[in-house]
């Protein structure tokens, strides 16, 4: 006898995660593969943010995105009992007058007017250093990607619903309304390898992109921030008296260690404008499954139409992923169609 459930998701990323909560959520049943693989959702800092403060604009589609962020997180937090969502408002520190005069012009239109201060704000902290003050951005904030995944993994397992494995492709079969993995019956799969999709028989057609970023957590018993401070980096407190100090971002360059040009990058680029002494902690890299119109992979295969795929998060998982979750529910059960400019649709029409 097969066990049947709702959807199986392979992957237990920030991307799987997404979906299972998402089915879960709607009274769905689900089965999750993943193997022990530490994909890039392990090194995340889980910052969420709506607006991209190098060139002072907003996200594609921030405010939907956020609204289904700050409904999606609490729900499994309460679920959970557990907090692991935490709003923070980014200050964004200007490098030089014309800066500030770009940020008030910027933050006077309408897609930004809700997360960007109409004028440069004074933050009064000894251990930083910012002669010409910060744009503040609201709307922002982090999760706890560690503890988040964690938990979904603990609660999937406590459930039966959590198998960890590298996933057996020769064990999959597609029938014309349902697909069987094993002793598993499901009406379908979704895979959120992140950036090992590119071994999925599949979908390794699509055109995933990898790009390396590297981050350090760093310890600076003396620094108290009430603010993310992002400069050409972000300092980020996490817990007690340690700090994370994010990200590089390489396309070339995908090795499999962490690199000394990342640690000359972060150190130079922090040390302009930290004060203070600080020990690095860890040194952390991984993959981002990025794509080259920044719009996440999202969609069956056109020939086995219930391989789905669910990827291509770039830099930007803590607050795509579960609007894009909802995105695929209700394509699969409200018949809504999918964005198109999320949908796999675009790539086979480029072929
Ligand atoms: C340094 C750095 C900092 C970042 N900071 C942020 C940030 O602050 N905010 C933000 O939103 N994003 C951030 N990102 C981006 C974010 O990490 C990625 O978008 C996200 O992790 C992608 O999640 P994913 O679930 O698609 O992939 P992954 O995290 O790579 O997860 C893939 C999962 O699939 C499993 N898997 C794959 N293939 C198989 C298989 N065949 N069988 C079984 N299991 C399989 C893996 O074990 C893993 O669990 C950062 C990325 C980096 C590198």
């Amino acid at each position: 006898m097969k066990t049947k459930v709702d959807i199986i998701i392979v992957g237990s990323g920030i991307a799987g995660c997404a979906l299972a909560w998402q089915w879960l959520l709607q009274g769905k049943s689900v089965l999750m593969i993943a193997d022990a693989n530490k994909g890039s959702s392990a090194v995340a800092a889980g910052v969420y943010n709506p607006t991209i403060l190098k060139r002072f604009t907003s996200v594609w589609k921030a405010d939907d995105q956020l609204e289904v962020l700050n409904d999606f997180y609490p729900r499994i937090e309460s679920l959970l009992s557990a907090k692991f969502l935490h709003p923070i408002d980014i200050l964004r520190r200007f490098h030089d007058e014309r800066e500030i005069k770009t940020w008030i012009k910027k933050s006077g239109k309408e897609d930004l007017k809700d997360f960007m201060s109409p004028e440069a704000v004074t933050y009064e902290n000894q251990a930083i250093l910012a002669p010409f003050d910060y744009g503040k951005v609201s709307g922002t904030g982090w999760v706890d990607t560690l503890g988040y995944m964690q938990l979904t993994r603990d609660y999937l397992q406590s459930k039966s619903s959590y198998r960890m494995e590298s996933f057996d492709f020769k064990e999959l079969s597609h029938h014309k309304d349902h697909i069987v993995y094993k002793d598993t019956v499901a009406p379908k799969i979704i895979f959120a390898e992140g950036f090992q999709m590119l071994s999925n028989p599949f979908f390794k057609n699509l055109p995933l992109q990898g790009n390396k970023g590297e981050v350090f957590t760093i310890k600076v018993p003396d620094l108290h921030l009430d603010y993310i401070i992002k400069s050409s980096v972000f300092l980020m407190p996490y817990t007690d008296d340690l700090f994370w100090v994010g990200a590089t971002y390489n396309n070339d360059d995908l090795s499999d260690a962490p690199t000394d040009e990342a640690k000359e990058f972060l150190t130079s680029r922090l040390e302009r404008f930290l004060k203070l002494p600080y020990e690095i902690v860890e040194h952390n890299y991984g993959i981002r499954p990025t794509t080259k119109d920044r719009r996440p992979f999202v969609g069956a295969h056109q020939q086995f139409k219930n391989y789905l795929v669910f990827n291509g998060m770039g830099s930007r998982a803590v607050l795509m992923a579960p609007w894009a979750a909802q995105q695929l529910f209700d394509s699969i059960y409200l018949n809504k169609p999918l964005d198109p400019e999320i949908d796999i649709q675009r790539c086979n029409e480029e072929s």
